[in-house]
């Protein structure tokens, strides 16, 4: 768990500023802030000069074992209206990753989210520069249904991000409005599936995260899964900790390979480096011949998508899972 004593404050920037960014806090609904004149705030945030956020403590990410807290679709407490939630606490899990929980209008319910799907996140500060609309963008949250009255996601902030930004700076007790649309459920547990492999690059592990809380959770799925997970370098790698936890304890189902893009060549990484490449694919995916019964997650950045299985808003397969002999109903797009 996260240690209840954190403080999460800023640290002088490359300007000699000291900016506190964050803090844990609780708020009732009376104290809850509509989120509007944030126009400034994600502007307020600046990156040290390595790239990382000025946030001094950094904690662990530990959810614990893995909870199958299942809800159909339908049962989200979000609906296609826009609902403003308050920020309740944030957490920096990473150099540039911040965990962020969200309360709920009712304290004893559940998000009531299916597996595996997402939410999509509205601010009223940062605007696309062509439309001037809103920004929206999908997030997946990493809580399960288990946490009443509240959920959490896990947001890596990109200098440039203009709501991952805005997220990172924004006062707790100010609010993000949310929306959940049938078109977030990406695919519905039970997967039915004998075999499930797994391809995310970085924040692409998310959704992987809520479906291992589903398949690892359940004691009589015999799924096995292989998640092949794609980071720059290994600071950049999300929820590591949690992903060695249960690969160790779920050691028969689970198996987790990651391959860094970027890691400095003298550094002491055993493990693969480079890109998701063909004889990757090729030592971890069952065999085309047998390929029933296996299905195929993919969620990363949109170049993720279009070299391992064609843009993410296709419908068809194409890509390097395609030339391999998989089919379109055995991939899922996230
Ligand atoms: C189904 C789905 C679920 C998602 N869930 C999560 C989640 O749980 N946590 C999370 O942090 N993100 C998640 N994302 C990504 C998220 O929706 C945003 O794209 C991301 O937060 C960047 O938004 P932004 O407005 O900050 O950056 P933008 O202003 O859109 O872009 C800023 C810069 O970041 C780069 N960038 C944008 N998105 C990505 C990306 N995904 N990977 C690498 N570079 C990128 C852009 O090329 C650009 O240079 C998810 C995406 C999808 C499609």
């Amino acid at each position: 768990m996260l240690c209840a004593g954190f403080l999460c404050q800023g640290q002088a920037n490359e300007h000699g500023a000291v900016r506190r960014l964050s803090g844990v806090g609780s708020c009732t609904p009376d104290e809850w802030v509509e989120g509007r004149a944030l126009s400034q705030s994600h502007r307020r945030l600046k990156f040290l000069r390595d790239g990382s956020l000025p946030f001094t403590n950094i904690v662990r990410y530990e959810p614990g074992p893995p909870t199958a807290a299942l809800m159909p679709p339908g049962k989200c407490v979000l609906g296609a209206k826009w609902l403003p939630l308050p920020l309740l606490e944030r957490h920096a899990i990473a150099h540039d990753v911040v965990l962020l929980t969200f309360g709920l209008l009712n304290a004893q319910q559940p998000l009531g989210l299916s597996t595996c799907a997402c939410l999509l996140a509205q601010a009223p500060g940062p605007r696309n520069a062509a439309t001037q609309t809103p920004v929206v963008r999908p997030y997946t949250p990493v809580s399960t249904n288990a946490m009443r009255g509240k959920f959490q996601l896990m947001v890596k902030v990109y200098p440039d991000g203009l709501l991952s930004r805005h997220l990172a700076a924004l006062p707790i007790g100010r609010t993000v409005a949310f929306k959940h649309i049938p078109v977030n459920v990406k695919v519905q547990y039970p997967f039915h599936a004998r075999k499930i492999v797994m391809l995310a690059g970085g924040t692409g592990v998310t959704p992987m995260l809520q479906a291992l809380h589903a398949l690892l959770g359940t004691s009589d799925d015999a799924t096995r899964v292989t998640l092949v997970l794609s980071n720059k370098e290994q600071k950049d790698i999300l929820a590591g900790s949690i992903l060695d936890a249960w690969t160790e304890a779920y050691s028969r189902k689970l198996r987790v390979v990651h391959t860094l893009t970027r890691e400095p060549p003298a550094s002491r990484w055993r493990g693969r480096r480079g890109r998701i490449d063909k004889p990757l694919l090729e030592e971890y995916m069952p065999r085309p011949a047998s390929t029933s019964g296996a299905l195929i997650f993919v969620c990363g950045p949109p170049s993720f998508y279009e070299t391992l299985a064609g843009p993410r808003g296709d419908k068809g397969l194409s890509g390097l899972l395609a030339e391999m002999g998989f089919r379109a109903d055995q991939v899922v797009k996230f």
